[in-house]
């Protein structure tokens, strides 16, 4: 299908690119597009215009450290993996990075579309709040700082502003070296995440002294895995321990999503086994 009419706009700046979505309240941003086209073709979305920011230099580029990294929200997933710095302070991210679609949406997908989507079976949402992820969202009075734990809200909804972008995404020093692991269970079809679940340990010995999970593809938005985070936290990490972490990962994620595929029951099971690896992988 072909989707409606629509003007397109290519701003050179973040500041043109925000003048020219206030101006017209029925722009969109678009940046890689592998989320926004196929929405338009189904008809599913209809922007009077497109305000294309994905060759605004400012969106670009990635600097990583054991201090913490900066990856400018236009970082498409194959800059993600292709970045040596970033990659070894945070792994997790390249190593999801890889399991994202197919060669052209490793290409052309970016971090700050993937995370103002919130498609409920996208990828890097999950490990943006393992990795305890905060991003720079910047509209006509300036620059804010939203932390991840506070940007998704539902289904394809953020707290961001109409005209906000994300303009970058840091990672805390705190997540730099952690056990990181990212496991998922990918559609046939699409490679979209059934469910996807992402942790990050920090670890004194073999005691777990702070954990987080994010959780994909199950929930009705990514969400982190409060409960089995609790069950983790100053415990001894054995097998036993992940185990029983594990049971409690669908805790507190509301309804799950079902559907053909995957009812809500094997999602479930789905998110306790991707769990117990994961955290297996990254701990032992
Ligand atoms: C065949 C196929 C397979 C895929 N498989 C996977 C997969 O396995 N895992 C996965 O996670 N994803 C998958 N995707 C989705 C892909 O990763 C998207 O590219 C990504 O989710 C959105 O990024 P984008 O840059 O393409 O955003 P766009 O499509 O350009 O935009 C998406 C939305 O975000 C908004 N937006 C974009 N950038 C910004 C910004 N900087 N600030 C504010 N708003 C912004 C746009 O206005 C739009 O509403 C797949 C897509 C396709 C077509």
């Amino acid at each position: 299908m072909y989707p409606e009419q629509f003007e397109y706009q290519r701003p050179s700046s973040v500041s043109e690119a925000i003048g020219l979505l206030t101006a017209n309240p029925d722009a969109k941003i678009i940046a890689g597009g592998h989320s926004l086209l196929p929405a338009m073709k189904m008809r599913l979305a209809a922007p009077a215009a497109l305000v294309d920011i994905a060759r605004i230099p400012e969106l670009k580029g990635i600097s990583a450290s054991g201090d913490g990294a900066t990856i400018g929200a236009g970082a498409t997933y194959r800059e993600l993996m292709d970045d040596a710095a970033l990659a070894a302070a945070y792994p997790v991210v390249a190593e999801t990075c890889d399991k994202v679609g197919d060669p052209a949406v490793r290409s052309r997908g970016t971090l700050g579309g993937s995370l103002a989507h919130v498609d409920p079976a996208a990828d890097l949402t999950a490990v943006m709040l393992a990795l305890g992820a905060s991003v720079t969202a910047t509209g006509p009075n300036g620059a804010r700082t939203i932390g991840i734990d506070d940007l998704f809200v539902g289904l394809l909804t953020t707290t961001l502003e109409p005209d906000e972008i994300i303009t970058s995404i840091s990672l805390p020093a705190s997540s730099a070296g952690t056990k990181q692991a990212y496991e998922k269970h990918s559609h046939p079809a699409s490679g979209y995440a059934v469910a996807g679940v992402a942790v990050a340990l920090q670890v004194d010995g073999t005691t777990c002294t702070s954990a987080r999970i994010g959780v994909t593809g199950a929930p009705e938005y990514a969400m982190r895995a409060t409960a089995a985070e609790d069950a983790l936290v100053g415990k001894e990490l054995t097998a036993e321990t992940i185990a029983a972490a594990a049971e409690k990962a669908t805790e507190g994620l509301g309804e799950l999503n079902g559907d053909v595929y995957a009812s809500a029951e094997y999602r479930a099971h789905l998110v306790k086994v991707l769990t117990r690896r994961a955290l297996t992988r990254a701990a032992l």
